[in-house]
């Protein structure tokens, strides 16, 4: 009878070995401990040998005196007394020979083998029984906030994946020799490496390794969209769930936290060199980062009275607690990062005031100008850009009623248009602040949706309405023009159009009414114009944004460089922040004398993708 099966494999895991002959377990329990024993064969004589019972804890106890590296003859049964020992197997690792026990897995007898060489690290299966074990454990999923309770506060939804599950999770991992993983990263993170490495409980280092690439996982690991990146190319998700890449990222991140192993990176000599920063989002606190800790002097000019760019006064609490920003900010502080808020660049400074006191500068602005419609009656009261009411919700921490009387909107229907992720947030955040009745509207179908998926379902769950393929043509007042409602179309997917995605046709005489007394238009950004009507030779790219070099992310003019939003257009964290690091390099590589500032020129478009060559050599 077996005592129970090996349901997933990862370390640690508790094995009942087996004879392949008799059927007679090797396990034995003792009061204190529990261990696998054989008769050992060493030059001809036979002994006692006691293993760990623990998938890869190498513990070994003999009854005679053994040399590392020594080869033992055998392994026999202890009951039947009959080799173990197969002729045609071979260590995975130093290729000595191996004996061959059973361990069961999900009912059934699998062949385990151990190497024949005292002190070598290997037991393992065949590595095709090791992946049918893995394609069985189901992807982990993570305890969540319940649905009911978590629309009446802002605290965070998801609450991150255990430490068992974490492991279970990592588990899943083919460790891939080509990994296509880290093709769908835009910073390229060594992800094969860093989930082994939790697999194997060493979570220090894994998160030393995530941060080789990514100094902020507690965030990325939040708000990336993963599904559309490193997990949409794992290998797992051809037949299963992917490997839940994103979860481990935050799981390393806020144990790290929790736990207090945060290290403070060695500094280098220090550079007398001055770096401004304009702007302190992702894209800027990365510049920040990496350039602080090669030695330089670094000042960041953020124009709002808190740093932290969107991370703040954009994704609302219940996905990113403002906490972590926080810790992340302080960290940069700590390590002699100036952080000066309230300094509009382009009013309080030029750009060129700026060069004469530092030596380069990095503009990461991002793109905050909200985009409207430009229909009948935008300008009604309870009209609300996406911008402003989620910036009164957060920054202004109007979420935190009533500690703070912040004045914002308080619909009973409200309705939001569009169906990104500011979409999402706006929705999820007019719901928790007391509306009856939240509707989406947007002119696609629910494939064509920009939000991350868990967005999408999280508002779901929450009980947000969807009006898909819905066109608002007209925003409707009352006698003293107040919003109460909103003149719709119906509408069909025709052609794709130039984005690839199907252009979406009205549908003639199909308008109907959607009523609300609040809407919310979150329909895109575009960049913030202060710095190109303050400075003219700050060339613009087709799409209205900074132009820079994408090799080196340097704008028209010499020594200013530029990344994130305010290059590509709104996109996403972790694109800003390959971004800021690529400029980092360059910065560092013109100011040590690596490269030579360029003359005024035109430079190359805007970068759509989001690794460049350099980066990939990096
Ligand atoms: P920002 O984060 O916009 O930071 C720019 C900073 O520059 C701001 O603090 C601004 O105040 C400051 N600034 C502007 N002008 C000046 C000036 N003249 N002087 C000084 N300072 C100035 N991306 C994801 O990957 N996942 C998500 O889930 C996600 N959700 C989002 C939700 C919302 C509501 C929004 C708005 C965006 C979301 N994004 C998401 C997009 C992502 O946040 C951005 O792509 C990213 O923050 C861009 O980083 P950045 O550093 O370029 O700019």
């Amino acid at each position: 009878m077996l005592d129970y099966d090996v349901k997933y494999l990862k370390y640690k895991t508790y094995m009942n070995n087996y004879c392949p002959f008799c059927r007679n377990s090797f396990n034995v329990k003792e009061k204190t401990r529990d261990y696998v024993k054989f008769i050992g064969v060493y030059k001809g004589e036979e002994f006692e040998l006691k293993l760990s019972p623990y998938l890869d804890v190498f513990e070994v106890e003999s009854s005679i005196p053994l040399k590392k590296n020594a080869i033992l003859d055998d392994f026999k049964c202890p009951h039947c007394k009959e080799s173990l020992k197969i002729p045609d197997q071979k260590c995975g690792e130093c290729g000595s020979g191996v004996v061959e026990t059973i361990i069961s897995a999900f009912s059934k007898l699998i062949p385990f083998f151990i190497c024949l060489k005292y002190g070598c690290e290997w037991h393992g299966l065949s590595k095709s029984d090791e992946r049918k074990i893995k394609l069985k454990i189901p992807r982990q999923e993570m305890p969540e906030q319940d649905q009911k309770l978590r629309v009446h506060n802002f605290n965070e939804v998801p609450y991150g994946l255990t430490t068992e599950l974490a492991l279970l999770e990592a588990g899943r991992c083919l460790q891939c020799k080509n990994p296509k993983c880290v093709e769908g990263c835009p910073v390229n993170i060594d992800i094969p490496e860093f989930v082994r490495l939790i697999a194997e409980e060493k979570i220090s280092e894994a998160t030393l390794k995530v941060k080789e690439r990514n100094l902020f996982p507690a965030i990325c690991g939040r708000v990336c969209p993963q599904e559309a990146q490193c997990e949409s190319l794992c290998i797992l998700g051809t037949r299963d769930d992917p490997v839940a890449i994103g979860h481990l990222e935050r799981f390393i991140a806020d144990f790290e936290r929790r736990m207090g192993l945060a290290k403070t990176p060695t500094k280098n000599q220090r550079i007398d060199k001055r770096i401004a920063i304009v702007g302190s989002g992702p894209a800027g606190l990365t510049v920040a980062a990496d350039l602080i800790q090669l030695g330089y002097s670094v000042t960041v000019f953020e124009a709002l009275h808190e740093p932290g760019g969107v991370l703040v006064y954009g994704i609302p609490e219940f996905r990113l607690p403002k906490s972590i920003v926080h810790y992340e900010l302080d960290y940069l502080r700590n390590l002699g990062v100036r952080i000066e808020t309230n300094h509009v660049i382009g009013y309080l400074y030029s750009i060129q005031e700026l060069l004469e006191n530092y030596n380069a500068i990095f503009l990461g602005v991002g793109a905050g100008l909200p985009r409207f419609m430009n229909i009948p009656g935008e300008n009604l009261c309870n009209v609300f850009s996406a911008n402003e009411f989620l910036t009164r919700i957060n920054l202004m921490k109007a979420y935190k009623f009533p500690e703070y009387d912040t004045p914002m909107p308080h619909g009973e229907k409200v309705a939001v248009i569009g169906a990104g992720n500011v979409a999402m947030d706006s929705a999820r955040s007019a719901i928790r602040t007391g509306a009856k009745e939240v509707t989406v509207i947007y002119r696609r179908s629910r494939k064509e949706m920009p939000a991350r998926h868990e967005e999408i379902r999280h508002a779901e769950e929450e009980g947000i309405h969807f009006k898909l393929l819905t066109n608002p043509l007209k925003f409707i007042g009352d006698d003293r023009n107040w919003l109460k409602g909103i003149e719709c179309i119906r509408m069909k997917l025709g052609e794709p159009d130039e984005s690839g995605r199907s252009r979406p046709v009205p549908i003639e005489g199909s308008n109907f009414i959607v009523e609300c007394d609040v809407a919310v238009v979150a329909i895109g950004n575009a960049p913030n114009p202060i710095l190109f009507n303050t400075t003219p030779e700050l060339e613009r790219n087709q799409w209205g944004c900074i132009a820079v070099d994408p090799e080196t992310m340097e704008t028209t003019i010499p020594n200013v460089f530029a990344g994130g939003d305010i290059v590509t257009g709104a996109a996403t964290v972790i694109s800003a922040m390959g971004q800021g690091r690529i400029a980092a390099i360059s910065i560092h590589e013109r100011l040590s004398g690596k490269t030579k500032a360029p003359k005024p020129k035109k430079p190359e478009i805007a970068p759509k993708a989001t690794t460049t060559k350099k980066q990939k050599k990096e």
